[in-house]
């Protein structure tokens, strides 16, 4: 799969956003987002560009693309089933994605960045409800258990997150146990619980042109 290589502060300064891909970087004085909160590139401190309404809806998929690491298929794969499911479409999608394994153990503070967590998926460090799972998309469900597995315990970068993450905080839909290394999803979190500045139902329009 085709893997973005570049400067991920280049997407925030894209998208206008802090989507928060660079963990503790993003909290500190560094972040390029605060420092020069511009469009990257040549003509990025042009003035007055107008945008199209497609435009405008393209920005918003690429926002959550961007903050979840997702490819357009993935993407796609998720923005269908949310269209399945009942509800409303947009809200639907991102608590979908909110639900991810990798996901989850960002939001728990296992790892600093999403893209650090779905390595950490990857390389099998996690259990739900005691089974191994290492598919960073699995989706978790209400009552589950994430648990860091024994052996990875000694994991500094998992332990310098852990540190790291009252920073940020746990949200409510989510319990850490510190002690034991687990976390718990305690109810599905719906749109308000997830405060990022998000017009998802732009996307929604998007796909139903
Ligand atoms: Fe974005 Fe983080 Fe880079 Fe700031 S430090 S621009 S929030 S990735």
């Amino acid at each position: 799969m085709a893997r973005y290589t570049g400067s991920v502060c280049r997407l925030c300064r894209r998208e206008n956003l802090k989507l928060f891909l660079k963990g503790d970087r993003c909290y500190s004085d560094k972040c390029a987002f605060d420092r020069r909160g511009f469009p990257p590139g040549q003509h990025g401190q042009r003035r007055g560009r107008k945008i199209s309404e497609y435009g405008i809806q393209l920005r918003e998929k690429q926002k959550i693309k961007r903050m979840y690491g997702l490819s357009e298929k993935q993407f796609h794969l998720f923005f269908d089933r949310a269209e399945h499911q009942k509800g409303i479409t947009g809200s639907n999608l991102l608590v979908m994605l909110e639900r991810r394994l990798d996901n989850v153990v960002y939001r728990l503070g296992f790892a600093n960045s999403r893209t650090q967590a779905r390595h950490f998926v990857r390389h099998a460090h996690f259990l739900v409800n005691g089974k191994q799972v290492d598919i960073p998309s699995y989706l978790i469900k209400a009552g589950d258990v994430i648990e860091l597995r024994e052996s990875s315990r000694s994991v500094k970068a998992i332990s310098d997150a852990l540190e790291a993450v009252a920073r940020r905080g746990v949200p409510q839909w989510l319990e850490l146990k510190k002690d034991t290394y687990a976390g718990k999803i305690t109810t599905y979190p719906v749109r308000e619980d997830l405060t990022m500045p998000i017009q998802e139902q732009l996307v929604v329009e998007l796909y139903s042109k």
